[in-house]
């Protein structure tokens, strides 16, 4: 008889201290409201951390082609196109044509940011590139006119599209 009082407390204080956690998660939930009531995103942008890492901003005047970023990447997701030119002082130097990195493979570990040795590629604060297509997703930042690839302004849809009706890249204009 003692067994079985025990038993039944057992069961009746475990469900209702699982109940319990269950229903304060409810209310939690209840109160935090949805996402979009928060931050009334898309119209109004969402406040980010300061060490957020989003999409990489890249200064293409400063890169050296050296292939470190690429190297570190456990996705392989970064793909340089680069040639060996001879500069004017008789000095041989990588020009890089194209940096692309592919948006569907990359896990924004910002692994490829500390080995760059010309500090040219770092993790920035845009959340944002929706695309309807997989092509959409691969980003030649060398196409990008430089105030989008490095700042300030920001990477978004519309300037990545346009990029993709470039062929050279962008240091080639006038
Ligand atoms: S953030 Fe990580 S996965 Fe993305 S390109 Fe850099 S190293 Fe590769
Ligand atoms: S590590 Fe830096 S300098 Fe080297 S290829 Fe990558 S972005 Fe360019």
């Amino acid at each position: 008889m003692r067994d079985w009082i025990r038993n039944v407390y057992l069961a009746v204080t475990t469900i209702t201290e699982g109940m319990y956690v269950t229903l304060w998660y409810f209310v939690q939930t209840f109160r935090r409201k949805a996402f979009t009531q928060h931050f009334a995103y898309p119209e109004l942008p969402v406040p980010i951390r300061p060490r957020y890492r989003g999409f990489h901003r890249f200064d293409l005047t400063a890169c050296i082609g050296c292939d470190k970023c690429a190297r570190a990447c456990p996705v392989d997701c970064i793909y340089i196109e680069k040639e060996k030119v001879k500069l004017a002082d008789g000095k041989t130097a990588f020009r890089v044509d194209g940096f692309k990195i592919d948006y569907t493979k990359c896990m924004f570990c910002a692994l490829c940011v500390d080995p760059c040795p010309a500090d040219c590629i770092f993790m920035g604060s845009t959340y944002d590139i929706s695309c309807y297509t997989r092509d959409g997703c691969v980003v030649d930042y060398a196409k990008l006119p430089l105030d989008v690839a490095w700042g300030p302004d920001t990477l978004n849809p519309t300037v990545v599209h346009e990029s993709k009706k470039v062929s050279l890249p962008v240091w080639t204009k006038t």
